[in-house]
């Protein structure tokens, strides 16, 4: 099994990503990339770590590999996948959405169902099973970038003034695609091994050109990352950025300058339809998503256990309205958990003996996710108060003899010292408060598509039938007579 330094080691390779106006010579050497590159390492090691017991033989290759990537063939399969996927979660308590296991879940749903690259003009089937073998043997960080830039929503890719401003095919050579445009918005691009460049937006049969799927290394000719500002940079100290400091996985626009890639990296090539049969035939989207939901019941649980503290050390536990609203919070969490487990409970296989979680559980979780992360956050303020915010600038004025008398005095609570009490505070903020906060607002609304988007994947999946077929029972049994 892959080992953390053996990952770190191999970001050093040619990538182009730019930050505040330069290139990054090496990501593991930057302080607004190391400290995640560093959380994602930890990750490898913990998989490889025998204890935690996150292996199998795969049989697609017949050696080890991490569960996180396998392709459920039982109930008891699935349980394992998610055992595994929650050790990761837990690890960094779900703020890292992107780890290894998101993107490799979606190869494994690509992979459970070659047929659905061998239906369009071209059989790329072959090369999606070769490179799922390749994620099992390597365990590759691989991220996505699945979405056009945000140019207009009025209308798709080939009405925009320039051809290529999303992702698409400019010419075709004996050794594969020539691509040019951007996709947004790649989070841990900058530290994964390869991206999945596709679209996942309904395109038009105008759109052809831009209905491709491939899959390139970061360091790749023509290719180019520009990342959005580094929270990671921003931290004073980990004590004053506990997360910020750990977590910031960095998102990022996908240049493609004429890039060829090459024809065995190719999953989907021209084929409006085969974007559609790559994410949803094949069960992609929903064994994908499963890990987000898994991932996200982790971050909910710490959420859940700050919301907890805060109101001990306040003794605000002690009132029922508080209780109320920690009720709440609780409410919210054991949801998302239900769902998880129900997807899980009523997984069937599908016609690749890939089970899949219960889309209707799934979705159901997705399409309340946009309103449920804003309450959670909107409670945990409220339950915090000034208290986010009555904290000493950094770690600096804790560390300051003539400071550290006034907050040793009067930021402190019944049986708990200042120092705990700051830390505690700090990492509320940077839970709820801080730009890094923010960011993960934003993920939480919007990582699997718009609001929208994921209320539309809960109405497609819910199966109306017997909801209807029961009020039309009842409509049925009284007339006006
Ligand atoms: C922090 C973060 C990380 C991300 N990471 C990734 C990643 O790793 N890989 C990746 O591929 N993508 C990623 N994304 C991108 C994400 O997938 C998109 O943000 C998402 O698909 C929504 O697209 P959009 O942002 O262009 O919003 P838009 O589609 O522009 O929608 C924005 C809003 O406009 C309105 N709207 C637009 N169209 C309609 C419509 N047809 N009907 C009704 N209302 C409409 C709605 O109010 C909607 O919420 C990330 C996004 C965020 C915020």
């Amino acid at each position: 099994m892959r080992k953390g330094d053996e990952y770190l080691a191999s970001l050093r390779d040619d990538r182009e990503i730019y930050l505040d106006g330069s290139l990054v010579p090496d990501v593991t050497g930057h302080p607004a990339f190391a400290p995640v590159a560093r959380t994602v390492a930890e990750l490898y090691d913990l998989a490889a770590d025998p204890l935690t017991d996150m292996t199998y033989v795969a049989p697609e290759t017949s050696r080890e590999a991490n569960r996180v990537f396998a392709i459920p063939r039982s109930r008891d399969e699935l349980a394992a996948r998610r055992h595994a996927i929650e050790i990761w979660a837990r690890h960094t308590h779900g703020w890292v959405g992107r780890g290894p296991d998101h993107v490799g879940a979606f190869l494994a749903g690509f992979a459970s169902c070659p047929g659905a690259f061998a239906a369009g003009p071209r059989d790329l089937a072959a090369n999606v099973s070769a490179h799922y073998r390749r994620l099992l043997d390597e365990s590759l960080f691989v991220t996505y970038a699945i979405i056009p830039p945000q140019f207009s929503r009025a209308g798709t890719a080939h009405g925009w003034d320039d051809e290529f401003i999303q992702v698409g095919v400019v010419a075709e050579r004996p050794a594969g695609l020539v691509v040019r445009g951007a996709q947004m918005l790649a989070t841990g691009a900058a530290v994964a091994d390869e991206i999945l460049v596709s679209c996942i937006k309904p395109l038009t049969d105008q759109d052809r050109d831009f209905a491709v799927s491939f899959l390139l290394p970061l360091a790749t000719d023509g290719m180019r990352l520009h990342c959005r500002r580094s929270y990671a940079t921003g931290a004073t100290s980990g004590y004053d950025y506990p997360l910020s400091s750990r977590y910031d996985e960095t998102d990022a626009l996908v240049v493609f300058d004429d890039v060829l890639v090459p024809w065995d990296r190719v999953f989907v090539d021209r084929d409006v339809a085969g974007l559609r049969r790559q994410f949803f035939d094949t069960g992609a989207h929903v064994l994908g998503n499963s890990q987000a939901q898994i991932r996200f019941v982790a971050k909910l649980r710490f959420i859940l256990g700050l919301a907890r503290k805060i109101a001990a050390v306040n003794e605000t536990d002690r009132i029922p309205g508080v209780q109320e609203k920690l009720g709440e919070l609780a409410s919210l969490a054991s949801v998302v958990e239900s769902a998880v487990l129900a997807a899980e409970y009523r997984a069937a296989p599908d016609g690749n003996g890939m089970w899949r979680p219960d889309p209707r559980a799934l979705y159901g979780a997705m399409g309340l996710q946009a309103e449920l992360y804003p309450r959670v956050l909107a409670i945990v303020r409220d339950l915090a108060g000034g208290g986010v915010l009555q904290l000493p600038a950094s770690v600096r004025d804790m560390a300051a003899p003539g400071i550290r008398g006034d907050l040793d005095r009067y930021v402190r609570s019944p049986g708990v010292a200042a120092e705990d009490r700051v830390k505690l505070f700090k990492l509320v903020w940077d839970a709820v408060g801080s730009e890094f906060a923010g960011r993960h607002h934003q993920y939480e609304m919007f990582y699997a598509g718009a609001p929208f988007v994921a209320k539309g994947y809960a109405y497609r999946n819910y199966g109306y039938e017997q909801a209807v077929a029961d009020v039309e029972e009842f409509l049925a049994s009284y007339s006006i007579d």
